[in-house]
């Protein structure tokens, strides 16, 4: 197997005197992972953006990409399908027969964040605002005093028709600018308490020179303000992905959670090398928002389209049923590192380090899938590629979070494990990961994509 760009272990000493060090690439052997997975999450403001990126790495390994409605012949053995935020890729093994099983890797594109409102301008002091709604559950305070980009999509009218159209506007055209301390003296004792409605407006400019919003949302894709119908728009950090640390061992970024999950999944998809095996990596919106959607991981979009991947092999009813028997799963999304400020809030005897290996997330409620039997491969998946794994279990008078796995397994009947790469600061703009784990995940999930 092909394991070029895939990051090494750091056990290895780097020299110490590399100033200046190239922030994007530096992982210890001049390989370019590093770089790659930076551009992936640059690129990926949205889960729209997200699925585009997956699906140009996919089409440049020569993955052929399927209409939903399109039919899957026997020869479709190394395929894609997107629909909007949401995208499943699959290879069927060379040996696979109608009750081969599968082996899934499942991640989510969507971050916690805002979205525009409808009608969101107002004018104020001046200055002329947008009023959004909180996505999922960011730390809101991060959001403060940054340069923020548009990114989303719009819905044009083009003569007779309405066509979605992309949107990537990498200039700092807005900010929430964050009240002065003189104005609100107790802040740091009392902490920052943010108003949703009010004190979260995004700052657009002055009146007196900007314009209209939709206006400039009509410059971008090119039509008149008229045409616009519609828009799915959200603010990002332009702050772009970089290494940080004394040796640029740490990787910060906006959206690691959970696009470090979706890059690893996908790179191991185009490397892995199955037998009788149908390797299946799946990317979901929504999950910040309960995943109960048409594309999130609770919709019967999965388990469709594995019911046609399995007829595509030859599979009738009862032998598709009898594969998913067999199957496996895994959910990646990010976990938790005990925080070094902040020990008190983990469990001791769970410590979880950062370029520890992938951790394996463990709740007794199930708010994680992770059992033994569900577990079993992803470990020996890991001794096979000879990576550590992390094991999590909340402290037990914290509140234990959750994510895909459990409405994974429950709307597919397939055990799964709940497994990700460890990180500080989950949920804020800006999150900071280990730079060895993303590769080591990848190189785990590449075994675990290829056997049964
Ligand atoms: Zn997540």
């Amino acid at each position: 197997m092909n394991h070029d760009r895939v990051s090494p272990d750091r056990t290895t000493a780097r020299p110490r005197s590399a100033f200046p060090i190239d922030w994007r690439t530096v992982n210890g052997s001049g390989s370019t992972d590093l770089s790659v997975l930076c551009g992936f999450l640059d690129r990926s403001p949205t889960p729209w953006h997200a699925v585009d990126t997956a699906a140009g790495l996919l089409l440049e390994a020569g993955f052929e990409a399927f209409d939903a409605t399109d039919t899957l012949e026997a020869t479709s053995t190394r395929c894609f399908i997107r629909r909007d935020g949401s995208l499943i890729a699959w290879t069927i093994g060379r040996d696979a027969k109608p009750t081969t099983p599968f082996r899934i890797a499942a991640a989510h594109t969507d971050s916690p964040g805002f979205r525009i409102k409808v009608h969101p301008e107002s004018v104020r002091a001046g200055c002329r605002r947008l009023g959004v709604e909180v996505y999922g559950g960011p730390l809101l305070n991060s959001w403060l005093d940054r340069d923020l980009g548009l990114a989303g999509r719009v819905l044009v009218e083009t003569g007779n028709n309405l066509e979605v159209r992309p949107i990537l506007e990498d200039r700092p055209i807005l900010r929430i600018p964050q009240l002065a301390i003189h104005l609100d003296r107790g802040v740091n004792d009392n902490g920052l308490k943010l108003d949703r409605q009010e004190h979260l407006q995004l700052l657009f400019g002055l009146e007196s020179s900007v314009g209209a919003f939709i206006d400039h949302v009509a410059r971008i894709v090119d039509v008149a303000p008229a045409a616009i119908r519609g828009w799915d728009l959200a603010p990002y950090d332009l702050e772009p992905a970089r290494c940080v640390g004394g040796t640029g061992e740490l990787l910060a970024s906006a959206r690691l959670d959970d696009l470090v999950s979706c890059h690893a999944a996908i790179e191991a998809l185009i490397r892995c090398d199955a037998e009788d095996v149908i390797s299946v990596v799946v990317l979901v919106d929504h999950e910040e928002v309960g995943s109960a959607t048409a594309t999130g991981a609770q919709s019967a979009f999965i388990a469709n389209v594995l019911e046609r991947i399995g007829r595509s092999v030859g599979a009738d009813r009862d032998e598709h049923l009898r594969a998913l028997v067999g199957s496996h799963a895994l959910s990646l999304d990010m976990a938790h590192a005990t925080h070094p400020n902040h020990p008190e809030r983990h469990d001791p005897n769970h410590v979880v380090h950062l370029n520890g290996g992938p951790v394996l997330k463990h709740n007794a409620r199930q708010r994680y899938a992770t059992t033994v039997t569900s577990a079993a491969p992803f470990i020996a998946a890991c001794d096979a590629a000879d990576v550590d794994i992390q094991h999590f279990v909340s402290h037990s008078e914290m509140p234990c979070g959750s994510t895909i796995g459990p409405v994974l397994s429950t709307t597919t009947g397939i055990p799964v494990a709940d497994v990700g790469v460890a990180q500080l600061a989950m949920h804020s703009i800006r999150e900071v990961c280990g730079t060895a784990d993303p590769g080591r995940l990848e190189r785990a999930l590449t075994h675990y994509l290829s056997h049964r």
